[in-house]
């Protein structure tokens, strides 16, 4: 089936008690046992399992084309249970421009003796000089946030396969309906569900999704289950309702982007455009063998620097000035100074998050916005 449809039946039944055709949501923490000890609808406690989280779950696995997937409480949770999965000397390589979230959680494991490697993989043999016998998981994210570089997702695969490494990709940004990481190699999917799946700035999840039921796939369930960073029912209820709009809403920000992307790019005040859709961009022939679509995320660098930047930012009155991404609503920030001191981000990047607003909109408020 194609992804529509996966997006709106997956995990999803009529309810055989009611006749409910919007899933109920199952808030009870725990079930009942049969007088001779069995629990003969699988469920015990709801940290262990929940029909919510289950429905949730078998939806995010069919909609990656992966075995199963296990939902957590945040992005952060799912890649921390990743990294939970490493023994003490194992070694990570990880994208130098990946989430400053995930780029703090890896630096925190080296209390627990994980060594770790940041790297351009836009190039190959950068990359590779970084692979050691120890290196066991390499974290790519594409398209990488906030400078939108574009790995290649099947040649950074089979080069970490050629050590036993395992692949996980951040998925995002491009999310299962613009890519499909799976089929150019990658073992293991990460997603901040917060975003686009979740899709309406109301839930915080993350989710790991697995190729096959491997082992390192068993340890981060056990860490789930037994961890219990877990989303609540009502969560899962929410983000399984918002993922049946989610191909729709991903391909109206995606043209949506590539409208604005076009307009800051011919525009004097403008110094820089990151959006792989722009044919000028390093990643584009990349980006459209993998990708379907370039995605709703623009970052862009104004002449005159932060002070420039700032004043930009200060001049919409359509976009919202937050972080975060995926919403309806189009946002903006100077990723600078959400990232904090260390921040390698040019002072003068503003990055956004293009909404379900019409581009002409949007385009027209930027234009007031670059008059000021
Ligand atoms: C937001 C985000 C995360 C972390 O997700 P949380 O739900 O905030 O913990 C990880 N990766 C990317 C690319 C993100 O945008």
């Amino acid at each position: 089936m194609k992804i529509e449809t996966i997006a709106v039946h997956s995990g999803r039944a009529v309810d055989a008690a009611t006749g409910a055709v919007t899933p109920p949501i199952h808030l009870s923490t725990t079930f009942e046992r049969e007088a001779n000890g069995e629990y003969p609808k699988g469920y015990n406690y709801t940290r262990s399992s929940n029909p919510n989280r289950e429905s949730l779950e078998k939806c995010l696995a069919d909609l990656e084309g992966g075995m199963s997937a296990a939902t957590f409480s945040s992005g952060s949770a799912a890649s921390m249970s990743i990294f939970q999965s490493l023994s003490p000397g194992d070694h990570i390589v990880a994208c130098d421009d990946i989430y400053h979230g995930t780029r703090h959680l890896i630096q925190l494991f080296s209390t627990w003796g994980i060594t770790f490697s940041f790297v351009d993989m836009t190039n190959l043999k950068f990359f590779q000089s970084e692979l050691r016998k120890e290196t066991k998981i390499v974290w790519i994210e594409t398209p990488s946030n906030p400078l939108l570089k574009i790995i290649d997702l099947k040649r950074i695969s089979e080069a970490t396969h050629q050590i036993g490494a395992t692949v996980v990709c951040d998925n995002t940004w491009a999310t299962p309906v613009l890519q499909s990481p799976f089929s150019f190699g990658v073992d293991l999917v990460m997603h901040a569900t917060t975003k686009y799946i979740g899709g309406h700035s109301d839930i915080l999840g993350g989710a790991v999704i697995s190729k096959k039921d491997d082992v390192i796939f068993q340890k981060i369930r056990e860490m789930q289950k037994s961890g219990g960073a877990v989303p609540s029912p009502f969560e899962c209820w929410l983000t399984l309702r918002g993922v049946q709009t989610l191909p729709l809403r991903i391909r109206a920000q995606s043209e949506s982007a590539m409208q604005v992307a076009e307009f800051l790019n011919s525009h004097p005040k403008i110094s820089k455009v990151y959006y792989p859709g722009l044919k000028t961009h390093p990643g584009h022939s990349i980006a459209s063998e993998q990708m379907k679509l370039f995605g709703g995320m623009i970052s862009f660098e104004v002449n005159g620097g932060k002070d420039e930047a700032m004043k930009l930012a200060a001049n919409v009155n359509l976009f919202t000035r937050a972080t975060s991404l995926g919403g309806p609503e189009s946002l903006i920030e100077h990723r600078a100074s959400v990232e904090g001191p260390d921040s390698k981000t040019p002072q003068s990047l503003l990055r956004m998050s293009i909404g379900l607003e019409h581009p002409d909109d949007l385009i027209d408020d930027l234009k007031q916005a670059l008059e000021k």
